[in-house]
């Protein structure tokens, strides 16, 4: 089996109400219910990576799993009543330390959403990057994240995606230690739907990601999966080389240059 783990951040209604939110990797509204009416157009399910991972066992229907990093308020007010009307679900990997903040989801919101079957799970308690902290940092993020969301929401916090999409082998182990059962990673790949202490691998889409490459990307058309893993790997390739304060630093000119952004998480 071969599911496409779709990656979102920002989902506005309008571009003026991006607060605190990249505009490269903000999908527009109406865009975003255009990928979703693909793949209903394509027959495929529409699921939380925490409901495939439950589902896994009966195999059944082709699907398509969706995320979203960041907790932006678009989540809320754009992608759940979408996601409700075509009765869909998602993981929204969200940072306690800004819940509630401006531009971000509130507790509220989040009650409503997990009340409704969306999955809520950690993205750190803040965003920090994991692979810049001490490892007994990383196990306080993991940690305090994991306790908070589980203690306000009353549902159990099993996912855990990194920020900026930075993972090493050290932190898998930390969130294995602490009960997370796979962590959905920034790496581009099709997911074997298999559980158990793995990395999913997802698929960013961006505001320059184009409707074809998300309907080849979630037919599983594994040309267009290596095109992404390719760019995945000079991004990555990048930040080792400069580290990740400087490769910040120089991102945009990178961008310029490449004509499309380098990582997501
Ligand atoms: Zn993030």
């Amino acid at each position: 089996m071969k599911i496409a783990v779709l990656m979102y951040h920002a989902i506005p209604r309008r571009r003026e109400d991006l607060e605190n939110a990249d505009p490269r990797y903000a999908v527009d509204a109406d865009v975003f219910h255009r990928h979703l009416r693909q793949a209903a157009a394509r027959g495929l399910a529409v699921r939380s990576v925490r409901d495939l991972l439950a589902e896994a066992a009966g195999g059944g229907q082709g699907a398509v799993g969706l995320t979203f990093d960041d907790g932006h308020e678009s989540n809320f007010s754009q992608a759940f009543p979408l996601l409700q009307d075509l009765g869909a679900t998602a993981d929204f990997f969200v940072n306690p330390a800004v819940v509630g903040g401006k531009g971000f989801v509130t507790w509220a919101a989040l009650r409503e959403m997990a009340d409704h079957g969306m999955s809520i799970q950690s993205h750190g308690y803040t965003h920090r990057y994991f692979d810049d902290l001490a490892r007994d940092e990383v196990r306080r993020e993991l940690y305090e994240s994991k306790a908070m969301l589980e203690d306000r929401l009353g549902r159990p916090v099993n996912l855990f995606a990194p920020p900026g999409g930075r993972i090493t082998p050290e932190v898998m182990r930390i969130a294995w230690e602490l009960g997370y059962e796979a962590v959905c990673t920034s790496r581009p790949g099709c997911w074997n739907g298999r559980g158990g202490r793995r990395e999913i691998p997802r698929l960013a889409v961006l505001a320059t990601t184009t409707g074809q490459a998300v309907d080849a990307w979630m037919t599983g058309r594994i040309a267009a999966v290596a095109v992404q893993a390719a760019r995945y790997r000079l991004a990555r390739w990048a930040k080792r080389a400069l580290g990740n304060r400087r490769y910040d630093a120089v991102r945009s000119s990178l961008l310029r240059l490449a004509g499309r952004p380098g990582s997501a998480g």
